[in-house]
């Protein structure tokens, strides 16, 4: 295992619902630090181009309207293994099959308002980190 970095949104949905601290004290308590981290408010265009892989699926379009509706929080965790391990702090896609105690399982309100966005491999982590922040804002 080596130390590592990912990025980390949380959603419209739960800044709306004043959950930030409660998500960030999942990532902290299971031994993830909170590197860099601010609040923005996406234009949908902005939400657009985050989400491009996704843009021949059926719900790219209500995905960005959401991830435009409200501020989030983005944000780069780091930690040993972290990419896989914020993967399993935020639990499955869909919280009707996340497992107990995950964000997605206590917090997320459907499969598309799920509370978290994190990396799912090291190439999207570097992308999406650099998307967001310059190298500056990154404090270990
Ligand atoms: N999503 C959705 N409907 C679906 C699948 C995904 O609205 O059937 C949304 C959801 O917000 C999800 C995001 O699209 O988090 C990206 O999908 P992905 O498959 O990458 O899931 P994730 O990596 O976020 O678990
Ligand atoms: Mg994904």
């Amino acid at each position: 295992m080596a130390l590592e970095r990912t990025f980390s949104i949380i959603k419209p949905d739960a800044t709306r619902r004043n959950l930030t601290g409660a998500i960030n004290a999942k990532f902290e308590e299971a031994g993830l630090r909170i590197v860099a981290q601010k609040r923005i408010h996406m234009t949908k265009a902005q939400a657009g181009k985050f989400y491009e892989v996704h843009q021949e699926r059926p719900f790219y379009d209500e995905l960005c309207e959401f991830m435009s509706s409200a501020p989030v929080v983005v944000q780069v965790l780091e930690g040993e293994d972290a990419i896989a391990k914020n993967r399993e702090i935020m639990g499955a896609t869909n919280p009707a099959d996340a497992a107990p105690g995950t964000v997605r399982a206590e917090f997320a309100e459907s499969v598309g308002e799920n509370s978290v966005h994190g990396s799912d491999a090291p190439e999207t982590a570097a992308q999406e980190i650099a998307y967001f922040f310059s190298g500056i804002e990154l404090v270990g």
